[in-house]
């Protein structure tokens, strides 16, 4: 059976970060529906024009077209053995339409680690993330810093600031997350799937016990 995991908390948490070096050391493919929608964007896709106005105000794309991209990404060959989601769901309809597409793929959500972060430190966080333009790999000036500044370690790639990033559109995601998808907490903990994850901590020290959830649900 195919094993999925959900990554949750507020954005700034260090979903996408922990998600990539997790998804390479269990061989599973990382899903990050914000990464998907910044593909369709520079691709200037019919997808990327449609959510770019929702993502420059730091609110969510509706529901059926996430959840359609979603789906279809799900269902290419690199999924077969499940994956490890990113920013996906966001909302409890999300949430809903996840399982019943993962009952039909014959597989289910085993594990939804919650990277917890205090508020306060998540627009320090922000405003200091840089990415990179070929596959989204993420720094921090402070506390992630790239070996070269301004080019990606691992694909030597430029690094760029978001433009939702910064600290007004931050404070708009944060309100969107406290109201649309911190609820997904309380569904998942009472499907007894949530461990929290104290994300203050140094992104190695982090590392290591998201992976001693995810590596014990997956042997
Ligand atoms: P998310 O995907 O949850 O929005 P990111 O993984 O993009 O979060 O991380 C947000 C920013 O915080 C990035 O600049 C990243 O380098 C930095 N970061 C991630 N984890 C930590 C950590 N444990 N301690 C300090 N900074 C971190
Ligand atoms: P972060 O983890 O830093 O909050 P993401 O890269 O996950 O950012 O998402 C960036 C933007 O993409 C969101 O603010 C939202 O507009 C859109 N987005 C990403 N995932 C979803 C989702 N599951 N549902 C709706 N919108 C989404």
């Amino acid at each position: 059976m195919a094993t999925y995991f959900v990554l949750l908390g507020p954005p700034g948490a260090g979903k996408g970060t922990q998600a990539k070096l997790a998804a390479e050391r269990l061989g599973l493919a990382h899903v990050s529906s914000g990464d998907l929608f910044r593909e369709n964007l520079s691709a200037k896709t019919e997808l990327g024009m449609l959510a770019k106005g929702f993502m420059d105000r730091g609110e969510l794309v509706p529901d059926d077209v996430t959840i359609a991209m979603v789906r279809d990404r799900l269902q290419r060959p690199d999924c077969k053995n499940g994956a490890l989601l990113d920013g996906f769901p966001r909302t409890p309809a999300q949430a809903e339409a996840l399982e019943a597409m993962l009952s039909e793929f014959g597989g289910n959500v085993s594990v939804a680690p919650y990277i917890n972060v205090p508020m306060d430190v998540l627009i320090e966080r922000l405003s200091g993330r840089w990415s990179c333009r070929a596959a989204g790999h993420v720094y921090h000036e402070k506390y992630n810093p790239p070996k070269v500044a301004g080019k990606c370690d691992m694909d030597g790639s430029e690094l760029y600031q978001r433009d939702d990033d910064k600290a007004e559109t931050v404070r708009r995601r944060i309100e969107v997350y406290l109201n649309q998808t911190a609820p997904l907490l309380v569904h998942y903990r009472q499907k007894g799937a949530l461990v929290e994850i104290d994300g203050t901590l140094p992104i190695d020290d982090v590392s290591r016990e998201l992976m001693q959830h995810l590596g014990a649900a997956q042997s």
